[in-house]
């Protein structure tokens, strides 16, 4: 969950609609303009996105004259609905709290997918749960 991001939003690629009912193409101006219909979209704002740090470098580049083109041309929705600081919160309090779950799980033998008791087995440069197969980590045991 973002602060730049609707609430309802949920993927482009693998979805035709949002959480809201929305058809994407609906509100992306152009839709069949493939270039920059990312930028177009209303629901995530390109401009505060490109504002935030990234994880590894920090920065980000400037948007360029084309892609600010695009945004100038962004579609708007009346379902659009960014998220409260406090469910952001709450997100990320519920996404730290599957991490640790996942990790307890791999500690003590338990895959996090199949809930079994399993073997470590390494395999390479990874480590698969025996018997579901499931891919753990990769490095060593
Ligand atoms: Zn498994």
């Amino acid at each position: 969950m973002k602060k730049y991001m609707c609430i309802h939003y949920n993927g482009t690629w693998q979805n035709l609609t949002c959480r809201a009912g929305v058809a994407y193409r609906d509100v992306t101006p152009d839709p069949d303009e493939r270039e920059g219909s990312a930028l177009r979209l209303p629901c995530i704002d390109p401009v505060a996105q490109n504002a935030e740090p990234t994880m590894i470098s920090g920065t980000r580049r400037p948007l360029s004259e084309s892609q600010l083109a695009h945004i100038a041309r962004r579609g708007t929705c009346e379902k659009l609905r960014l998220p409260t600081d406090e469910e952001i919160a709450e997100d990320k309090r519920q996404s730290d709290a599957r991490f640790k779950e996942h990790m307890d799980n791999i500690k003590n033998d338990i895959c996090p997918t199949h809930k079994i008791p399993i073997v470590k087995k390494q395999v390479g440069r990874c480590v698969y749960a025996e018997p579901c197969g499931c891919r753990l980590y990769q490095g060593k045991i």
